[in-house]
This record gives C-alpha cells, structure tokens and sequence, in this order.
C-alpha cells in the first residue's frame, strides 16, 4: 500500500503534523497512533520511522534510498518492530529493545526507532517496563506505538507520548475510491464495512482467502433462501469444509455480520449500504426472523474466534442460532 497516498488523501492531519515535526526538527520522541480496525497503523508508523532514517527524504521517506530498501527489507537492525498481532507485547520484547538501545547505534545515523504494534495487547509487566523506558527516553531514539482501541492503553502510556489520531472515514468515499481503482463494486460495499480505505479492499479481493470466504457467503445466503434444512445441510457440505483457516472464517463472519447490518436498515425501511445484495436482502427478508438477535450473536462469534475456539463447531452454532425460530 503506498502510505504516503493514504496519508495525503485520507489523513491530512496527521501527514501535515509530521511533515511540519520532520521539517522544523521538532520530533517527539514517542508518538502514539491511534485509530480503529482495519486502518493501516502498522504501515504507518513504519512508514513514520522510515521517513526520519531516509537518506533523501522530502521530507518523508522516498523509498528510493538504499535505507528505504533495507527497511522494506526488515534489514535495519535500528528499527525494531513488535507486532502484538502476532502475539502479546511481552516484558522480554521490550527488554530486547532496552539492552540494544544501551549501547550505540549500529548504523551511522546513530538513530534508533523501535516500533511496537497493537500496545493494548501488551502484558502488564510489559507496560511497567516500557513506561520506565519512555520516562527517561535517550537520545536519537524515538518510538511508535500503535493502537486499535485507544480506552485500552493505559493514561501513563498516553501521557508520555503525541497521540497522533486517525480520523474515521466517510463509507461511501471509500467505496468511490475502490471503484475507481477497478475494484467491483459489490466488493467494495462490503468489505467497506469493516476496511478503512480503499487500498486494503483492492489488495484484499485480489486473494485467495477472500474468493473462498465470498463463495461460502453465497452459497450460505442462497441456501438460507431455500429452508433452515438447506442452510444446515449447505453449513455442513459447502462452507466448514471450504473455511479451513481461521483468517478465512474471520472474513466470512464479518461479512455475513455486514449482510445481517443491512437485513435490520431493510426491516426499519431504514437505506442500506450493500446496493448490489439488494435482490439477495430482500428475499433473505421472507425467510430470516429474529435478526437483531442475530446480529448480536454474529458480532459475538467473531470474539470467540480470537479465543481459538474450534471454526467448524463456531459456523455450525451460526447456522443454527440464524435459522432456529424459522423451524
Ligand atoms: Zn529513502
């Protein structure tokens, strides 16, 4: 994704505050970007570090440089990056980051950034240490943490760091946009549910996990059209089997949570978002009752799916909590 693209057209804000910090020399040491799922925080604060290391930045980074490579690369050893993503933020990870920024630099630049991703996730003894480390910040070193739920991080965290905040964009934008970079539209509707920008939804279509959770959702909505049989019966044979992987259920579930969205706009007679499904909705509307309290379930489901529950045992519970009262 190009970040700088992003930055420009979707937070303006933020770009100008960081080109003015990197113009006057006024950085601060630890930044904190804050903002919601699905907005490209960790590509930003790389992109941030990249732009104070840069050999030719202008003032942020060009991606030209050989320092630009290497970063890309992961082959900067004075960018150290903690992906909570990936796991809990542990007490070993910022120790990591402590003991290698006691001693000196290894590059010439004499700069390090380190860079941890998702802070909520951290553990608490993580956090005491980390905290130590930001009260007495050294030299030429600078941090960015990132953060999908802001009412998560500790006020200590947030007082020793310039919150950077992500502004939540217009919907309809973002699809605009999507489909101007060739995105199909129904796609663009959708995933603009739970995608903050366009450049994500293009990258996100064009896989693999995307095209199997896309015909699950079909083939599950067309069978709840038919009977709560047929939806069981199509749960079991079509869709388990074909969402394997948890990333390709997650994304099933948020959409099928997007259509059940739309399902409550279009019981109120309320607009609703997902103009190319209006066919599918509207027939879905015969068949399907209780639909708030689906919903809620979805939104739930998608929870315990962090929580590593088993996937084929989760979209079995789907099908059947959707289609109980319609028996
Ligand atoms: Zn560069």
């Amino acid at each position: 994704m190009q970040i700088e693209k992003y930055l420009v057209e979707y937070q303006p804000v933020i770009h100008k505050t960081f080109v003015n910090a990197l113009e006057n020399k006024k950085l601060s040491h630890a930044y904190l970007l804050s903002g919601s799922i699905g907005m490209p925080l960790k590509e930003t604060a790389i992109y941030l570090a990249k732009s104070i290391l840069c050999d030719d930045p202008r003032p942020l980074a060009c991606n030209n440089c050989i320092t630009c490579a290497r970063i890309d690369e992961g082959n900067y050893p004075d960018l150290m990056v903690f992906d909570g993503e990936e796991g809990k933020i542990k007490k070993g990870d910022i120790e990591k980051i402590t003991t290698s920024f006691d001693k000196t630099a290894l590059e010439e630049k004499g700069i390090m950034i380190y860079i941890l991703h998702l802070v909520e996730t951290m553990t608490p003894i993580a956090v005491n240490s980390l905290l130590k480390f930001l009260e007495e910040p050294g030299k030429n070193i600078f941090a960015f943490l990132t953060t999908e739920n802001e009412t998560k991080v500790l006020p200590t965290i947030i007082s020793r760091t310039q919150v950077l905040r992500f502004r939540e964009i217009d919907r309809d934008k973002i699809i605009k946009d999507a489909v101007f970079d060739g995105v199909f539209e129904e796609d663009a509707q959708i995933l603009s549910g739970f995608y903050n920008d366009s450049n994500t939804i293009k990258e996100v279509t064009s896989s693999k996990e995307y095209e199997v959770a896309k015909q699950a959702l079909n083939d599950q909505l067309e069978s709840l059209c038919m009977s709560p049989d047929d939806a069981i019966f199509s749960c079991q044979k079509l869709i388990i089997p074909a969402l394997k992987s948890q990333d390709t259920a997650r994304l099933y579930i948020k959409m099928l949570t997007e259509i059940f969205k739309d399902l409550l706009n279009l019981s109120v007679n309320e607009s609703i978002t997902l103009k190319s499904y209006d066919n599918i909705l509207h027939e879905l509307l015969n068949h399907v009752t209780h639909i708030d309290k689906s919903l809620i379930m979805l939104m739930s489901s998608l929870k315990k799916l962090d929580l590593n529950v088993n996937t084929g045992l989760l979209l079995d519970h789907i099908v059947y909590e959707i289609t109980k009262e319609g028996k």
